[in-house]
């Protein structure tokens, strides 16, 4: 067989030039010793998720701890999954988590040195290397149709072997130079595969940086490697992309782990020198008794975009995700909880090998005592940054007296107080608390009688004195109490609960309730105080006549 004339005929790219070529456009990167190239490699689905940033993260640290880069590259190869806007959106999400690209796709004012970073741009290189695999008798044309490969599967499954295009099934394998010829000639569709060296009868232990030694059976399989529109496959696409952008160390998920068999060989057979793998662990959650896999349809967390929408503090998520990739960095956070995260050495060596569960209530915990940390002014700017994208218009109307809200948030934290509030977990959940100071048209639920609780927000209506300081105002709702019959003095209360029909803390609740709609605030007479005298009385008169 003519394999030269072969390879001509089945990738006429024009384009193509001699293997050197490549070697010298993409030169191994000038670094210094020990500095890792890593890199970032999503599918534009426009779903981008907690799994892609757990790695990102690994990836992002691991390269500029070490003084190397990390880029973003696009694997577009598959067009039916792709989704306008979709390299936006994994942009936009990355950069909430402050993960810095040093090249890649749509990485400004990077020297971008190894473009273009979006495979359906670099088509002259897989060609380039697929005629080279077939000029070497290491791939060939492959013509069966959909129907015969189902049927080449159905028959497998029937027989209880292994499914797939290998060995004595690989039908098109052992093709006459004539038989491709004529098929040639008769305009058939043909995808070109990998003619595997490998046997299923033999094993090799390979070196995961996050698992350790792993064995496992050679690949056997005539993968394709170009479609029949002579776009690559993942599997040959990254092994390119990975030596000609100079990848020295890959962490992806461990979903991968069933396709490095086919990965080592197509190294292997390219004559590139591998990069490091390191396979890292899924992320589970509990599920009722039993321990899953996030899942797309199920666990809405599982995308980025809902910390967005939600408002979750970028730093506690990525507090979380560092909690969850490397087993020292908790006690690390405890003795720095105010560090930058970038301070702590993070080290692949300490990456989980199993499955990371996942709680939201815990990121949820870590939300609150990060954003306690924060100043109002800072608060401030969270949630402004929030609201502006995803806030309602009536949302969006808070930040029009800054004053106002300042002296809210200032309330709300804790701040100047004996402790700091943790009330807030979120900005959504913040925007949501905050929102009585602007809107008085809550329902109001009490626990007492309607004619009690009319004549206690009167009284306290007549009495109530914007002027008041805090001890004055509390006489004043004290007098209202005791002049309803309601206990003052708690250790009589407590001799003889059934004495009184409550004490006072159910009548500044009566209070509480009128001016906010809530039963549980921060301090009452500073709420009073922010709102001002007309907004308070109005409330309150509000109130009174809705009974
Ligand atoms: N494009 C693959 C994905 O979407 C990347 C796999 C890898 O990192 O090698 O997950």
């Amino acid at each position: 067989m003519d394999w030269n004339k072969l390879a001509e005929a089945l990738i006429p790219d024009e384009n193509v030039k001699p293997l050197d070529y490549y070697e010298e456009k993409y030169p191994e990167r000038d670094l210094p010793k020990g500095a890792q190239v890593t890199r970032l490699a999503p599918s534009p689905t426009g779903f981008i998720h907690l799994g892609n940033l757990f790695v990102a993260i690994a990836n992002e640290r691991i390269a500029h701890q070490s003084g190397g880069l990390m880029y973003l590259r696009i694997e577009d190869t598959d067009l039916k999954r792709k989704v306008d806007g979709a390299v936006d959106a994994v942009k936009n999400a990355l950069r909430y988590f402050d993960i810095r690209f040093d090249e890649g796709a749509e990485i400004e004012g990077a020297e971008n040195a190894y473009a273009p970073y979006y495979q359906r741009e670099r088509a002259e290189l897989y060609h380039a290397y697929a005629k080279e695999l077939i000029k070497r008798g290491l791939a060939y044309p492959c013509f069966c149709t959909e129907d015969e490969l189902s049927a080449l599967r159905e028959k497998q499954t029937a027989e209880k072997k292994i499914t797939g295009y290998y060995g004595e099934y690989a039908a098109c394998r052992n093709l006459t130079e004539e038989q491709i010829y004529e098929n040639l000639k008769a305009r058939k569709p043909y995808v070109i595969r990998l003619r595997s060296q490998g046997s299923a009868e033999n094993k090799l232990t390979f070196r995961d940086e996050i698992k350790g030694d792993i064995t496992v059976t050679e690949n056997d399989q005539d993968v394709v490697i170009l479609k029949s529109d002579g776009i690559p496959t993942y599997h040959f696409a990254h092994a390119i992309d990975d030596h000609f952008m100079r990848t020295t160390l890959v962490i992806r998920g461990e979903e991968w782990l069933a396709s490095l068999p086919i990965h080592i060989e197509l190294f292997d057979l390219l004559g590139f020198r591998r990069p490091k793998y390191g396979h890292n662990c899924s992320l589970q959650k509990i599920d009722g008794d039993t321990r899953r896999k996030l899942s797309k349809r199920k666990d809405p967390e599982l995308s980025l975009e809902f910390y967005r929408q939600e408002g979750y503090y970028a730093r506690a998520v990525k507090v979380y995700m560092l909690t969850l990739l490397n087993s020292n960095f908790e006690e690390w956070y405890l003795k720095n909880p105010d560090g930058a995260l970038e301070d702590f050495k993070f080290s692949i060596g300490k990456m989980g090998k199993s499955g990371a569960l996942f709680d939201l209530n815990k990121l949820s915990d870590i939300s609150k005592n990060e954003l306690a940390k924060l100043s109002a002014e800072e608060m401030y700017d969270f949630l402004k940054t929030w609201a502006d994208e995803f806030g309602t218009d009536v949302q969006k109307g808070y930040f029009a007296d800054k004053e106002y809200l300042l002296k809210i948030l200032t309330l709300c934290m804790g701040i100047g107080g004996k402790k700091r509030r943790k009330d807030f977990t979120t900005a959504k959940q913040a925007m949501e608390m905050i929102a009585y100071f602007f809107d008085d048209s809550f329902e109001c639920a009490y626990r007492f009688d309607a004619a009690t609780v009319k004549t206690v927000l009167s009284g306290f209506a007549a009495a109530y004195d914007y002027a008041d300081d805090c001890s004055a105002w509390f006489d004043k709702v004290k007098a209202v109490a005791a002049a309803n019959g309601f206990a003052t003095d708690m250790k009589a209360y407590k001799a003889d609960p059934t004495a009184f029909p409550g004490n006072v803390s159910d009548v500044a609740e009566m209070l509480r309730i009128a001016t906010t709609g809530l039963s549980n605030t921060p301090d009452l007479w500073t709420i009073m105080q922010i709102l001002g005298k007309e907004k308070t009385l109005a409330r309150l008169n509000k109130a009174i006549s809705a009974l």
